[in-house]
């Protein structure tokens, strides 16, 4: 995604994680955990993928999109389905977004990445590239409110 930024990744984290499962130094118990909540939103909110649970082995894993932000307002903490969040980025400056693999047979799930979303990317990208951004096409989507602040008058 186009405004995708602080990107933290947690496969190193995971891969640790498994490694003590495979050894039996972590039970599956333990890390097979998922609440209903998390189930439910990988049920009716999460994206499928091709990648088999590395516990069981029986059911693709299911990725589940959290959000957070103080300009999500009571939608702060839902999960979303993958497609709505270039919607949300346009329209939001910033929110974090964590993705959490789920297995819905065993209960299997991890965070694996966390990064932020939003249009203060873009405000920083058109800095960053000075004049290329504003005479390109995209350019006159720039924002017309400089021209409209108001004036202190004085009385
Ligand atoms: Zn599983």
């Amino acid at each position: 995604m186009r405004t995708q930024r602080q990107v933290v990744d947690y496969s190193l984290q995971k891969r640790a994680l498994l490694r003590d499962v495979h050894n039996g130094k972590v039970g599956t118990l333990e890390v097979c955990d998922a609440s209903p909540y998390l189930k439910n939103a990988a049920r009716f909110h999460g994206e499928p993928t091709d990648d088999r649970c590395p516990v069981c082995r029986r059911d693709n894993l299911t990725l589940v999109h959290y959000i957070y932000g103080d300009e999500l307002k009571q939608s702060a903490g839902q999960a979303r389905k993958v497609a709505e969040l270039p919607a949300l980025a346009m329209t939001l400056r910033e929110f974090q977004v964590f993705v959490v693999e789920v297995c819905q047979s065993c209960a299997w799930n991890h965070l694996i990445e966390q990064y932020v979303l939003g249009q203060d990317a873009l405000q920083a990208d058109e800095l960053d590239q000075g004049g290329a951004v504003a005479s390109s096409a995209s350019g006159r989507h720039r924002e017309t409110g400089s021209s409209s602040h108001r004036r202190e008058g004085r009385q």
